[in-house]
């Protein structure tokens, strides 16, 4: 059985208590992990305030910075391999995505090192006489970082890269459903030689770990990832210490296909949104909304395409679906499948749980055309497609905003001013034409409605970890005159 230690104030210990992990793929406890409980919360943001203020890291230039982070991305690409097998063995997800999205992580480290010595203030136009007036962008304080089990490397470089660019320090708390990964990358942030405190690695229970770290009187930006339940509790306690947010929730996001698209292009597209980590992603195309004359023909490719899919270990590299991160989960699935069958949602694919060990659900299709069907209004996590038909372009976009999420979206059609209408029509932070699931650290990211707020990603995400210092400087010789005088 592995052994795993969090990381305080540059150093790894056992934490407060401890709790097994499973491997979702056998349902058998694979690891212990440290459970952070309210004094290591403590002891953790203190560690950070202390390296906020004091030592080495605000001495240093936003170009060592930089270069801190260059390194840190280097050992994150040389260790990739590591990282995603422990990503996989805890959460499940398939070996052929954590490899290819830690090694991309990297990246994303890379873009924000290069980023941390231009972030700039800027010099006023003012309109008084005799002033120099210039603003300066400085660290927000103590970022508390959390994020869930699916992609923890990537949604917390998200947040580590830029805040880090920025000048801050963070506690980071891995969820305790697959936290390896992110407890193993802080030997690497160890490695790199960052001064102790700028980053803390933890992981614990939400409403013991994740309460105390929202509520704590020294964090001042939190910086979450997750449902929106959560989000809203996240919110209730940053009443206390007022802390800002920046919220990455769930989504519904729709797919939309247009009788004139490329079908085979569209169908690829549609069984990678909704199929891909075996639909564990925030940005899954989970609706799809097809124009009618199509619907039957887009239908059998799906299907074709989905039965076609290797469901298997996660460990293995022809594996394509993988087994769900919890029985809790697939527990949810099962329950809001049956709910949708019943409402009169017809099966096309899958549909029950995969038999035996682990935690498998296999690629499931439902036509839900002309029914209430909880499954095109919930989101579930997980590798189930809900199905409706068009038959304007009016009734298109009114499926799609019929939600209370906003995240992400997709367009399948050739024609271009008709994609450029649907850009403007559909609510939502991201709209993919002709493509889906494509992200990069360069472009924004982030929703509409219950989907959240903040952006990740890009320029702007390293400004929301800052704050704005206003510097007046009088420029006349002459003696500051006496306010009593009148002139
Ligand atoms: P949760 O909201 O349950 O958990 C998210 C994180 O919050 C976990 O680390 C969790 O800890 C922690 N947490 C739980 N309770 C509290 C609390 N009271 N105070 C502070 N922290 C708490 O989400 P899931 O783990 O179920 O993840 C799935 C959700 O995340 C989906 O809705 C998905 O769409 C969303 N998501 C959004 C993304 C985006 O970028 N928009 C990307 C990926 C996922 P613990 O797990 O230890 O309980």
């Amino acid at each position: 059985m592995q052994r795993f230690q969090q990381y305080i104030d540059g150093v790894f210990d056992d934490g407060s208590a401890r709790f097994d992990s499973l491997d979702p793929a056998t349902g058998a406890v694979w690891a212990s992990m440290p459970e952070a409980r309210e004094a290591d919360v403590d002891r953790a943001v203190k560690a950070a305030e202390q390296a906020l203020w004091n030592g080495a890291w605000p001495a240093m230039t936003a170009t060592a910075r930089g270069k801190l982070l260059y390194r840190l991305a280097d050992l994150v690409q040389a260790n990739a391999p590591r990282l995603a097998e422990l990503e996989t063995r805890d959460t499940g997800k398939i070996i052929r995505e954590t490899s290819a999205q830690i090694a991309y992580v990297a990246d994303y480290y890379r873009y924000y090192a290069g980023l941390a010595d231009k972030i700039e203030g800027s010099t006023l136009s003012i309109d008084k006489a005799d002033m120099d007036v210039w603003t300066r962008r400085e660290p927000v304080g103590v970022v508390a970082a959390i994020v869930p089990w699916n992609s923890q490397l990537f949604l917390a470089a998200v947040k580590i890269g830029p805040a880090l660019a920025a000048g801050c320090t963070l506690v980071v708390k891995a969820s305790e459903d697959g936290p390896a990964p992110l407890l193993e990358f802080a030997r690497l942030v160890h490695e790199a030689g960052f001064p102790k405190g700028v980053l803390n690695v933890i992981t614990g229970f939400g409403p013991s770990c994740g309460s105390a770290l929202t509520r704590h009187p020294g964090v001042a930006h939190i910086a979450f990832t997750g449902g929106p339940a959560t989000a809203s509790q996240v919110v209730r306690n940053s009443a206390e210490n007022l802390a800002s947010t920046s919220l990455e929730l769930g989504g519904k996001s729709p797919f939309i296909v247009f009788a004139d698209a490329d079908l085979e292009s569209a169908a690829n597209a549609q069984v990678a949104g909704i199929f891909a980590a075996t639909g564990q992603s925030c940005v899954a195309g989970s609706r799809l909304i097809v124009e009618h004359s199509v619907k039957d023909a887009f239908l059998a490719l799906l299907k074709q395409k989905a039965e076609a899919i290797r469901i298997g270990t996660p460990l293995d590299m022809a594996t394509e679906v993988g087994p769900l991160c919890t029985a809790r989960q697939r527990a949810h699935i099962e329950t809001v499948v049956a709910a949708s069958v019943e409402a009169g949602a017809k099966v096309v694919t899958g549909g029950s749980a995969v038999e035996g060990d682990g935690f498998y659900y296999p690629p499931t299709i439902l036509d839900c055309d002309g029914v209430q069907s909880p499954s095109f209004e919930q989101e579930l996590f997980g590798p189930v497609l809900s199905v409706v038909s068009f038959t304007s372009e009016d009734q298109a976009v009114a499926l799609a905003n019929d939600t209370r999420y906003g995240l992400a979206s997709g367009v399948f059609t050739q024609n271009l001013t008709r994609a450029h209408r649907m850009v403007k029509r559909i609510r939502a932070g991201i709209v993919w034409i002709n493509t889906y699931r494509a992200v990069s650290p360069i472009a924004p990211f982030g929703g509409y409605g219950q989907s959240g707020h903040g952006r990740e990603g890009g320029m702007a995400a390293a400004l929301d970890f800052t704050r704005t210092k206003t510097v007046w400087l009088r420029t006349s010789d002459e003696p500051f005159p006496d306010p009593f005088v009148m002139r």
